[in-house]
């Protein structure tokens, strides 16, 4: 085996540059922070403020039952992961939303909340 000898020629500069995620809506460095969203690649938000945001206004339900976002930042609904669902204030927001529909009896938008989460049904309101 033929040996390899590799000079380093300039030693002072780094090789590895690290990208440290900072989050567009708390401007914190996380390492939650990723790009959630494929139209705005450069704002990635952590895991936090995307919940607050799903608490807060930016939760919807979409035409087909299911419990989507609007991006912070460009408004597309993005889809709200397994885990993100599991969140119990994530959870308490969205059965918030099923309530409202059986309440005023649009029974087909219960009936498609419930084909994507059927937890919904034995959900007890505390
Ligand atoms: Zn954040
Ligand atoms: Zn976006």
């Amino acid at each position: 085996m033929p040996k390899i000898t590799q000079k380093h020629k300039d030693a002072s500069k780094p090789t590895v540059i690290k990208v440290t995620k900072v989050c567009t809506i708390c401007t914190d460095k996380k390492p939650t922070a990723i790009h959630r969203c494929t139209t705005c690649k450069t704002s990635p938000t952590c895991f936090k403020c995307v919940k607050d945001w799903i608490v807060g206004d930016g939760g919807i339900v979409d035409s087909t039952g299911k419990f989507v976002y609007s991006c912070p930042t460009c408004r597309a609904h993005l889809n709200i992961s397994a885990t993100m669902v599991q969140d119990s204030d994530v959870k308490t927001k969205l059965y918030y939303y099923f309530l409202h529909e059986v309440e005023n009896c649009n029974v087909d938008n219960a009936r498609n909340m419930l084909g994507h989460y059927p937890w919904l049904a034995t959900e007890k309101n505390e």
